[in-house]
């Protein structure tokens, strides 16, 4: 029978007509989660929206990771949570903790400064090594070298509409580096000199800096000056060869070198996208505009007609993607190439 009028266009499909069968996903890929052991009831809730929506059909292993030995509790109820593979690994002491060869005293005082200004995760030294750690050494963790893509899921998130294709492959497909969700601006006060080692890097460097660039997404004066755009980092759907090239190897080692991660608190979300924005071309950036996400009071909600395709079941009304925070025009528009 001829399907394509059965639904008037303001007619939800019925859930289980818009799901494709069973087949086990073929990237090279995981689910990469970050977490505490006092995470656990955000992890099960994360895990139970990314099972329903995608993974209870597509078994993508996961892969726990925590500078401690997860306990005993969160693993037998992780497990309980899906049906793929799942490992728990910990992390290196020399990939986590604040180097040697860190001022202390300089970094104390950083973060008293920051606290004054009531930024968040101004005080916490250990809100530094996670972004440290997803910033240069999540994706040379052992148990993640078998894998290229990874999806990062955190805890809290919800997936909200059904994800009916493989989101590795797509990117395999497609030549696409690097996709996400939501796109935002950075507290300026966490990332005060950064862009003056990103440009220090531009020039001791120019051989990484693609042709074809989305410089105009991260500068408004043609890299003067950083206008905090970044892709929110909590949701990413990547390829972790491209954080162990050559290029964003230096240019973790160069960021690292300044010790901004601890004099300041420069975040992964802006050094990933600082990088994804110079060293790639701008066709390898993705937005997954069919992925309804939140995050903490943030999130993504596809208009239609994706809303209905997918039976989504988020507000559209209260997406960020027009909102005054959100960078996704200006994404767009250094897409089109049109200001
Ligand atoms: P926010 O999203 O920026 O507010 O920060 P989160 O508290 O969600 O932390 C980001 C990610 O890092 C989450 O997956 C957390 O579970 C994880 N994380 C944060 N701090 C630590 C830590 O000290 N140890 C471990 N193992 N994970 C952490
Ligand atoms: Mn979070």
């Amino acid at each position: 029978p001829n399907t394509t009028s059965k639904y008037p266009i303001t007619a939800r499909p019925p859930a289980s007509e818009s799901l494709p069968p069973p087949i086990p996903g073929k990237a090279n890929a995981t689910l990469v989660f970050l977490a505490r052991n006092s995470d656990l009831q955000g992890v099960l809730k994360s895990m139970r929206s990314v099972e329903r929506h995608f993974n209870s059909r597509y078994k993508y292993p996961w892969v726990f990771l925590n500078e401690e030995e997860f306990t005993d509790e969160f693993k037998a109820d992780v497990m309980t949570m899906t049906n793929a593979s799942v490992q728990f690994g910990v992390i290196p002491a020399r990939h986590w903790y604040q180097p040697e060869w860190i001022d202390e005293a300089r970094a104390e005082q950083g973060r008293k400064a920051m606290q004054e200004l009531d930024v968040i995760y101004a005080d916490s030294v250990s809100y530094r090594n996670m972004c440290r750690f997803n910033s240069g050494f999540f994706f040379r963790h052992p148990l993640l070298q078998p894998y290229r893509y990874y999806w990062r899921i955190e805890p809290d998130v919800e997936y909200f509409c059904e994800i009916n294709y493989d989101p590795f492959d797509y990117l395999e497909e497609n030549n696409k580096t690097y996709g996400f969700t939501i796109t935002l601006v950075e507290l300026h006060r966490t990332v005060l000199t950064l862009w003056d080692a990103v440009k220090e890097f531009m020039e001791q460097y120019p051989q990484y800096i693609a042709e074809n660039n989305a410089m105009r997404f991260i500068s408004d004066n043609g890299g003067d000056t950083y206008n905090l755009c970044h892709f929110w980092s909590n949701f990413e759907i990547s390829d972790m060869d491209f954080w162990r090239s050559e290029a964003y190897t230096k240019f973790f080692e160069f960021l690292d070198s300044k010790g901004g991660f601890y004099y300041e608190r420069w975040g992964d979300a802006p050094v990933h996208s600082i990088a994804a924005a110079l060293f790639l071309d701008k066709n390898q950036l993705h937005f997954f505009n069919d992925i309804g996400y939140q995050h903490s009071t943030i999130m993504h909600c596809p208009q239609q007609p994706l809303f209905l395709k997918n039976s989504c079941t988020c507000n559209r009304v209260h997406t960020i993607d027009y909102r005054q925070h959100s960078c996704l025009m200006k994404y767009n528009k250094m897409l089109t190439g049109r200001w």
